[in-house]
């Protein structure tokens, strides 16, 4: 076994103590700590004069301290002021929180490197909480780095100094450089003009002028698209080579006698993707189709076509929501929507144990029932289908990856749908559902008008209930989203308890309100909103637990409270709730100042566009992958170099030799692969069934 993947505590200078520090940093292996990469680089000798610094910008400044000092006035936040020089012009360094350990580092004479944004005070430049380092020779310990004029800086974690994650660098490299392999073939290197692995890893660690190596890092955020990409065009080639999927034929019976009875016209997006399923679905593969498309595009009636489709050929079609009133709503439209076909048995299953459960499902056993909807009560054990021959799958990410499992495999390979109503940025969708064919609707059926998107300063609610109650004069609803439930001491926001008593008492107290949060039984949840969508109530005071699908084409307006504390996709998937019917729809964002520029960014984009494919785009741009989602979403590669949103041009490079590589050479057979082969099958073949659902 190569020595790169010994366990970082053997390395010397570590230990156990060191390495539960290190995993915090994802080290965990001596080769882990080689692509431990500097975040930065301090150049020791650099000549950069104060009076060179620009204003509002980032800035790197070597110079030396020649001031200390605490400053406490009464009643006001203590504050620390250190001045540094370049011989000629002062610096000013400033911090508002920091403890004594803090201060004692500083002293007079010692050299110091400054980083952050560069502002003014009363004439003199200064930096407020500035990242700094002491360049003190006498810590640096090994000779090396007392003559290097340029350092790395790498990201530390508590109790792990500059110095000795610079040493164990050093020693790693000093000791198993020699091991360093090479995980590229040679045609893929000198394609992409990739210096080898070893001295890529050793420019990036120890250059002298780090400006000149962006190509060594390029290569490692490519090797972890790349390798990727591989996994997900094995595991597509997977799907199509199987050829196992029911081959169906278009009968024109039930799918025709729908397309003649809908009150509407089908956009072009919605025939689009249409075809694009019939397409799979007459073909003897089986269908892995992710379909995305923004709240209320029509994702429900295509799938319905899906579903007629194979029951005019004798199949069951099976549809799973993430919730009973999901569920429940999608049973009512369908049977609405079918209610001219009463050959077509459509059957909800609810959780729960009754009589008539154990009989239904006795009926979808035999095959009585040709349309199943419900919940994760599907997927119970003992629900057996008579003959799956298409599954869809709403809201796909509040399911596991192995609970979609279940639903493909443990039938007769059914079709698969996975429905989505937050649009995923592309380049997020390649990484993530890369394995999947996609289909779009990205397209909102005419009928609708854009939703009018304003914000207000919250001292200017007086004048938004105004234009609710001119609303609520002509019978509509309003949703009203506050981000607490009750009052809190530690953060001062206001909270739907609150926000219900004084709407319920004060501003409109002639109107049926009410309140709805996630501290409530799933039961009385789902009876509020039920009511809500009933009618019964004018106004629904709600945490953000509102479900995404729900459909009130009633309801006109959104008020958010606290609009600042939301993301960009939370706030446009808030918004989506209204806007569904005919009518103009409003939806009004309460800010609550202070409020930060990135803040009145999201406010301006959430005016600006009612375009869910943008709005996710710029979400991802100022949150990142892992935030996008939220935490429980699995099968989000985590990329140590790589930025999906930076890298997007690499990441489609890399996927498309990906699959030319696997289409000519699916096991990575071929000489010229060699190295791929073992590099793959030893690394990440293992996460393969991660993504084969
Ligand atoms: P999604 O599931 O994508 O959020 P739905 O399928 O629930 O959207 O559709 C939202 C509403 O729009 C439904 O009331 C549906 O009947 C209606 N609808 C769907 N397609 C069209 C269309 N082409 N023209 C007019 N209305 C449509
Ligand atoms: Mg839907």
């Amino acid at each position: 076994m190569n020595a790169l993947n010994n366990d970082i505590k053997y390395l010397k200078g570590v230990g156990e103590f060191r390495s539960k520090l290190l995993s915090k940093l994802n080290i965990f292996t001596i080769g882990d700590l080689l692509e431990h990469f500097p975040r930065d680089y301090i150049n020791r000798r650099s000549a950069v004069k104060i009076r060179d610094l620009k204003f509002a910008e980032n800035c790197s400044f070597v110079g030396n301290i020649v001031s200390v000092e605490k400053i406490q006035r009464p009643h006001k936040k203590s504050q620390l002021n250190v001045v540094v020089t370049d011989g000629e012009d002062y610096l000013f360094l400033t911090w508002f929180r920091f403890g004594n350990w803090f201060i004692d580092q500083f002293k007079n004479g010692k050299q110091i490197w400054v980083s952050g944004i560069v502002s003014e005070f009363r004439g003199t430049p200064q930096i407020l909480h500035p990242q700094t380092e002491i360049l003190d020779e006498e810590d640096m310990k090994l000779d090396f780095w007392k003559t290097r004029s340029v350092l790395p800086v790498y990201p530390l974690t508590e109790k792990i100094s500059m110095n000795v994650m610079r040493n164990l660098i050093y020693k790693a490299f000093e000791l198993y450089a020699d091991e360093i392999e090479e995980n590229l073939p040679p045609y893929i290197a000198e394609k992409f003009n990739f210096p080898d692995r070893k001295t890529a890893l050793q420019k990036i660690h120890f250059t002298q002028h780090p400006y000149s190596i962006p190509q060594e890092k390029i290569r490692f955020a490519f090797e972890e698209l790349f390798f990727t990409q591989l996994m997900l065009a094995r595991s597509k080639y997977g799907h199509e080579k199987k050829q196992n999927g029911n081959k169906f034929t278009l009968e024109k019976t039930f799918t025709t006698k729908l397309k003649n009875s809908l009150p509407f016209e089908l956009t072009n997006a919605q025939k689009r993707v249409i075809r694009e399923f019939v397409e799979d679905m007459t073909s003897s593969k089986q269908m892995n189709r992710l379909l995305q498309g923004d709240v209320g595009s029509g994702k429900t009636i295509v799938t319905i076509f899906a579903m007629l489709l194979a029951i005019e050929n004798g199949f069951q079609s099976i549809l799973m929501a993430p919730t009973e009133i999901l569920a429940e709503q999608h049973f009512n439209s369908i049977s609405k929507l079918l209610s001219n076909q009463p050959k077509i048995r459509i059957a909800l299953l609810k959780g729960g144990v009754s009589k008539a459960k154990t009989e239904l499902k006795q009926k979808i056993k035999n095959g009585e029932v040709d349309i199943i909807i419900g919940t994760h009560a599907l997927i119970q054990k003992d629900v057996e289908f008579n003959n799956a021959g298409f599954v869809a799958i709403d809201e796909q990410h509040r399911f596991g990856v192995e609970q979609r499992a279940v639903l493909s495999h443990r039938n007769s390979n059914p079709d698969l749908m996975y429905l989505s109503a937050t649009p995923i940025p592309r380049s997020l969708a390649l990484t993530v559902y890369g394995d999947l064919d996609v289909s779009i609707i990205d397209e909102l059926p005419p009928n609708r008008k854009e939703i009018k998107t304003t914000y207000y300063n919250f001292n200017k609610s007086s004048v938004v209930y105004e234009k609710v109650e001119t609303q609520l004069k002509i019978g509509r609803q309003v949703y009203v989203v506050c981000p607490l439930i009750k009052e809190s001491e530690k953060i001062d926001l206001l909270d739907a308890e609150t926000l219900f008593e004084r709407l319920s008492t004060h501003v409109f107290p002639n109107r049926k309100i009410a309140l709805l949060h996630g501290k409530m039984k799933t039961k009385d949840k789902d009876s509020i909103m039920e009511k809500f969508k009933n009618g019964e109530f004018d106004i629904l005071v709600s945490t953000t637990v509102i479900e995404v699908g729900i459909d009130v084409p009633n309801a006109t307006v959104m008020i958010v409270e606290h609009a600042e504390r939301f993301g960009l996709s939370q706030l446009h998937q808030l918004r989506g709730r209204v806007g569904r019917g005919s009518d103009r729809s409003y939806c009004y964002l309460i800010v609550h100042p202070p409020i930060s520029e990135e803040g009145r960014e999201r406010l301006n984009i959430m005016i600006e566009t009612n375009d869910g494919f943008k709005i996710a785009e710029k979400d991802l741009e100022i949150r990142g992958p892992g935030d996008f989602f939220g935490t429980q979403q699995s099968g989000i590669p985590i990329f140590k170099h790589a930025n999906i949103i930076r890298d997007r041009e690499l990441l489609k490079t890399a996927r498309i030799l990906a699959f030319d590589i696997i289409d000519e050479d699916h096991e990575l057979d071929l000489t010229k692969n060699e190295i791929l082969n073992k590099v793959y099958f030893s690394k990440y073949a293992k996460r393969e069934k991660l993504f084969d659902f």
